[in-house]
C-alpha cells in the first residue's frame, strides 16, 4: 500500500512525501479512509505504530474546506500530557505545511494571554491537554459549539491519569453531530465504557502488537547479588563501562531512584540527566530536546515519563531493575532495535527482584543471556566492602520530616509499592508533577471554575498529603498542616556515599 491511495488531498501527499514517509504503517491505512468517509474511529495499536498520522492526515483532508470563526475552533484533539500535544502540534505543521491552517496549543506552562489571541483569531484545529481545555473554557474565552471533530488520543494513559471525567465533561460540551475518534495502545473495559459513551458507531481498528521483543534486539541480565542500591548502582556503572554507548536510557522505576542513579551517574563521569513528572516543564523539554539531537548520552526515565515519547531509536537500553509491570519491559527495551537496527538491553536484578523479572520472562517467553565480567565483579566487590554509611546530622532532619509514620511502616508501604505499583504509580508519578495532571477528585463535572494558573512555571508542587517516598507525609493533621511544617528542607545527597 502507498499514501496515494488513501484519498488525501495532493497537498497533504506532497507534505507527507517530504517528511521521508513512502508506506502508510497498517493503523494508517485502515484509519485514515474510514475518518474520511466521516466514521468514527477506535484505534487501538501499540505506541509507536503511527497513530498520530492517523488522525492527522484525514483531519487535514477534511479542514482543507471551509474557515474558522472566532473562538470557534473546527477541531479539538485531547492529548494527556503537554509533551505530547508539543509532539503533534509538531506533526500537524510538518503535514500541514502547505495548507493555510491556523493551530494552537492549550498546554500548561504557557501564557493564557497568547492562547486567548490565537483562539481569539479563529482556530482550525485546537490541541489540548484536558486540564488546560477546562481552564480556558471556564474563563468564557472559548466556545466549543463549533467542533466538527474530537480525537482522545493516548486514551489509556488518559485513565492512568485520571482524566476521564475531565473528557466527559468535554464531550457534554461539544456538538452531538461531531465525528469522534479515540486511539489507545490497550484497550481497558474503562476506555470501552467511554468509546461507547461517545461514539456513534464506530469502526474498531485494531492492530496486534508483536508479541514478542524484536530480534534485533539482543537482551542480557546481570543479576546483582545484593540489594543494596550502592550495589546496583555499582553493577550499573560497570555494565556501562562495558558497552560502546552512543546513547542510551536507563529505566528506573521510581521517581526518587531516578533522580539518585541519575545524579550518581553524573558523580561518575557520566553524562547523564533524569526526566520525570515532577521535574519542571522547561528542563524535561530541554533535556529531551538534548537527548534529540545527541548531546546527552544517557537519559534516565520513568516508565510514565518515556511511554509515548517519540524519542529515537537508541543504542542501548538499561533497566535498572526489572519493571513492576512485564509490558513495561516490552516497551522498555523496544527503545532500542528498531526500524532493523541492532540494540542491546541489560537488565539488573538483585534478589529482591527476582520475582518480577520472573514474570518479565514468562511474557516475552524466551530465555535471556547472563551477563556478568571481571569489571562487574570487582565493581561489585568494591560497593560490598564499603561500610555502610552512617546516619549524618541531615538525617536527623529527614526522619523528622516522615514523622508520624515508624520505620516499619515506610519499609511495609514501600514493598507494597515496589510489589504493586503498577496501576497507583502512573497516578502519582504525573500528577504530582504538572498542572494538566490534577488529580481529579478536585474536578468533578460541578466543581466551581478554578484557574489552576501557570502554577508549573513554579517548582514542583509538594502536596502536605501526598504520601510518596520522599517523606512528605503528614499524618495525623487532616488538610490544615501548618505552613512552617511545610517549609523545603535541604535533603542531603543520598548518593554521595557510593
Ligand atoms: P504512536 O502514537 O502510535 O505511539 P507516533 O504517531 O508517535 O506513534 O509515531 C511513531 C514514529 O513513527 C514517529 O517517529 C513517526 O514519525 C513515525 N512514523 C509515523 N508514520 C510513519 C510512516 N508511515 N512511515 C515511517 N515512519 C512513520
Ligand atoms: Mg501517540
Amino acid at each position: 500500500m502507498i499514501f496515494d491511495e488513501l484519498g488525501l488531498d495532493p497537498r497533504i501527499l506532497e507534505a507527507v512525501k517530504s517528511s521521508g514517509y513512502t508506506e502508510p504503517t497498517p493503523i494508517q491505512a485502515q484509519a485514515i479512509p474510514a475518518v474520511i468517509s466521516g466514521r468514527d474511529v477506535t484505534g487501538i495499536a501499540q505506541t509507536g505504530t503511527g497513530k498520530t498520522a492517523a488522525f492527522v492526515l484525514p483531519m487535514l483532508h477534511k479542514l482543507s474546506q471551509g474557515r474558522a470563526k472566532a473562538r470557534m475552533p473546527r477541531t479539538l484533539i485531547l492529548e494527556p500530557t503537554r509533551e505530547l500535544a508539543a509532539q503533534v502540534a509538531e506533526n500537524f505543521e510538518k503535514y500541514g505545511a502547505n495548507q493555510k491552517l491556523n493551530m494552537a496549543l492549550l498546554i500548561g506552562g504557557v501564557s493564557f494571554g497568547d492562547q486567548d489571541r490565537k483562539i481569539n483569531a479563529g482556530v482550525d484545529v485546537l490541541i489540548a491537554t484536558p486540564g488546560r481545555l477546562m481552564d480556558h473554557f471556564d474563563r468564557g474565552k472559548l466556545l466549543l459549539t463549533g467542533v466538527q471533530m474530537l480525537v482522545i488520543d493516548e486514551a489509556d494513559r488518559m485513565l492512568d491519569m485520571g482524566f476521564i471525567p475531565d473528557i466527559e465533561r468535554i464531550c457534554g460540551m461539544l456538538p452531538k453531530t461531531r465525528q469522534t475518534l479515540l486511539f489507545s495502545a490497550t484497550m481497558p473495559p474503562e476506555i470501552t465504557k467511554l468509546a461507547k459513551q461517545f461514539q456513534k458507531d464506530p469502526e474498531r481498528i485494531e492492530v496486534t502488537r508483536p508479541a514478542q521483543t524484536a530480534e534485533t534486539i539482543t537482551q542480557h541480565v546481570t543479576k546483582s547479588p545484593s540489594d543494596k542500591d550502592e550495589v546496583k548502582r555499582a553493577v550499573l556503572r560497570a555494565i556501562i563501562n562495558s558497552c560502546d554507548v552512543k546513547n542510551g536510557i536507563v529505566f528506573c522505576n521510581r521517581k526518587r531512584e531516578v533522580d539518585i542513579v541519575a545524579k550518581s551517574l553524573n558523580k561518575h563521569g557520566f553524562d547523564a540527566a533524569p526526566i520525570h513528572g515532577d521535574l519542571p516543564q522547561s528542563y524535561r523539554t530541554q533535556t529531551l530536546d538534548r537527548f534529540r539531537n545527541g548531546e546527552l548520552t544517557l537519559l534516565v526515565a520513568s516508565d510514565v515519563a518515556a511511554r509515548g515519547l517519540d524519542i529515537p531509536d537508541v543504542g542501548h537500553v538499561f533497566c535498572y531493575g526489572p519493571p513492576p509491570n512485564s509490558d513495561d519491559y516490552v516497551h522498555r527495551i523496544g527503545r532500542t532495535g528498531r526500524a532493523g537496527r541492532k540494540g542491546e538491553s541489560f537488565t539488573i536484578v538483585s534478589p529482591r527482584d527476582q520475582k518480577l523479572w520472573d514474570s518479565v520472562i514468562k511474557r516475552i517467553g524466551q530465555d535471556v543471556e547472563n551477563f556478568w565480567n571481571d569489571d562487574i565483579a570487582a565493581e561489585v566487590e568494591n560497593a560490598s566492602s564499603r561500610p555502610e554509611r552512617r546516619p549524618r546530622k541531615n538525617d536527623d532532619l529527614k526522619q523528622k520530616r516522615g514523622r508520624g509514620r515508624t520505620r516499619d511502616e515506610s519499609r511495609s508501604r514501600e514493598e507494597t509499592q515496589r510489589d504493586e505499583p503498577h496501576k497507583e504509580e502512573p497516578r502519582q508519578e504525573e500528577q504530582a508533577g504538572s498542572e494538566e495532571q490534577t488529580p481529579q477528585k478536585s474536578r468533578s463535572a460541578k466543581s466551581q471554575p478554578r484557574s489552576r494558573g501557570d502554577s508549573d512555571n513554579r517548582k514542583p508542587r509538594r502536596s502536605s498529603k501526598r504520601d510518596d517516598d520522599q517523606g512528605m507525609a503528614f499524618v495525623g493533621m487532616g488538610e490544615h498542616v501548618p505552613a512552617f511544617l511545610q517549609r523545603e528542607v535541604e535533603i542531603p545527597d543520598l548518593s554521595k556515599d557510593d
